[in-house]
């Protein structure tokens, strides 16, 4: 029904018909695997629940609808999304990422991508020229993040679609989990394909583990759906609609966390016993112009690196903190603080870590929606911790 509109409405509206037969306004949770048919291979649209699904189906077109883009898919998970992406590059197949990925995505495309006979390269790709070189007569697809994890540096977009589309054929893949949609749409920026671990800012309250792949190509969206039905992937019906629940509030979720996110940005700027903040939304980062033409905000997610003291400053820092939890992962109401070198991103070798900028001291925090001073609070405790 309603399916035009500004993003607040679109969040809570779209995908969201009442039940043609109840009237109950929200869509049901429709556990069923098996579909009755009126006539062999006659049906309303769904025939096994691997293949479709209702309450699926209305997360899938509630995302498509916030991402802009004609087509989602939802998978079990964030890394099967990506598993399934990548299935789209066949045998021989050479994939350029950014080097500074998501630690789940570098293991997969070093460990496994690599046993299917894909050749995954990493570049330093935040100068988007580095891409022109990169390109083989073989390269199917790119994949990048912006910002990256957890290092936070930005990725141009535009130029990166220009580059890629010089030649035909290459896909180009972008990883939003970090803005979500509510702050960054890539495929209007020329992306063919979006992905989330929607287990992070979409469904928004850490108890689904999720993702969904969004495109407005008729042909990955065929190929996409392909493998999706061929892998199986797939969510449950109650964790879609754990996620479809979530997914109408995004828009309040993401202004709050990055109200706090600068505020705890800017306090722990002010601090002698911090070495360097990261956050895009300061005008200190060093792709603050970037940041503020492909963005729409600037996110929860905020780094920094104490000034000395090497990790066990950083264990005192994690282990003073009394409302942020020392947790991996991102992107719930609760704020979370982890130590990237130690957890996130321990599946890098100590000189991946290094390329990157994963430091002992480097300490990532996801802002939550509490509080902002009672967040600055607890920062400024751990702070005095870390190096009394
Ligand atoms: C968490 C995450 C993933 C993986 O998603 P899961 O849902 O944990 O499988 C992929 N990319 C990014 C940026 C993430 O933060």
């Amino acid at each position: 029904m309603t399916k035009t509109g500004q993003f607040a409405t679109l969040a809570v509206h779209a995908g969201q018909e009442p039940d043609p037969i109840t009237g109950a306004v929200i869509p049901p949770i429709s556990l069923s695997t098996t579909f009755a048919q009126s006539a062999a291979g006659v049906h309303r649209g769904f025939d096994y629940s691997r293949s479709g699904n209702p309450t699926r189906q209305a997360f899938e077109t509630a995302v498509a609808a916030l991402e802009k883009g004609k087509y989602a898919l939802a998978f079990s998970s964030g890394s099967v999304t990506t598993a399934t992406v990548l299935n789209m590059v066949g045998q021989g197949g050479h994939v350029i990422s950014v080097n500074d990925t998501y630690g789940g995505t570098f293991r997969y495309f070093t460990k496994v991508a690599k046993r299917n006979g894909v050749e995954v390269e990493f570049l330093d790709l935040f100068d988007p020229n580095v891409l022109k070189k990169a390109l083989k007569p073989n390269t199917k697809m790119v994949w990048i993040e912006t910002p990256t994890n957890p290092t936070l540096r930005l990725v141009d977009i535009k130029a990166i679609a220009e580059i890629a589309h010089s030649q035909p054929g290459v896909v180009l893949v972008v990883d939003n989990t970090f803005m979500s949609p509510y702050f960054q749409n890539p495929l209007e920026l020329g992306a063919d394909i979006v992905v989330h671990s929607v287990t992070k800012y979409i469904n928004g309250h850490s108890d689904v583990v999720m993702g969904v792949a969004i495109t407005n190509s008729d042909e990955y969206n065929e190929e996409l759906k392909f493998l999706q039905n061929s892998i199986g992937g797939v969510p449950s019906a109650f964790d879609c609609f754990l996620a479809n629940r979530g997914l109408k509030t995004l828009h309040l979720r993401m202004k709050r966390h990055e109200e706090n996110a600068i505020a705890v940005a800017r306090f722990l700027e002010a601090s002698d016993k911090v070495e360097e903040v990261i956050y895009p939304g300061l005008e200190s980062h060093r792709q603050h112009a970037l940041a503020k033409k492909q963005q729409r905000g600037f996110g929860g997610m905020v780094s920094f690196r104490l000034k000395s003291g090497g990790l066990p400053a950083s264990n005192r820092f994690l282990s003073t903190l009394r409302i942020f939890a020392l947790a991996e992962s991102l992107g719930g109401v609760e704020s979370l603080a982890e130590l990237p070198a130690v957890m996130t991103h321990a599946s890098l070798t100590p000189e991946a870590r290094q390329e990157v900028g994963v430091t002992d001291t480097l300490i990532r925090l996801s802002v939550g929606i509490e509080d902002a001073e009672d967040l600055i609070e607890d920062v400024r405790r751990g702070l005095e911790a870390a190096l009394p």
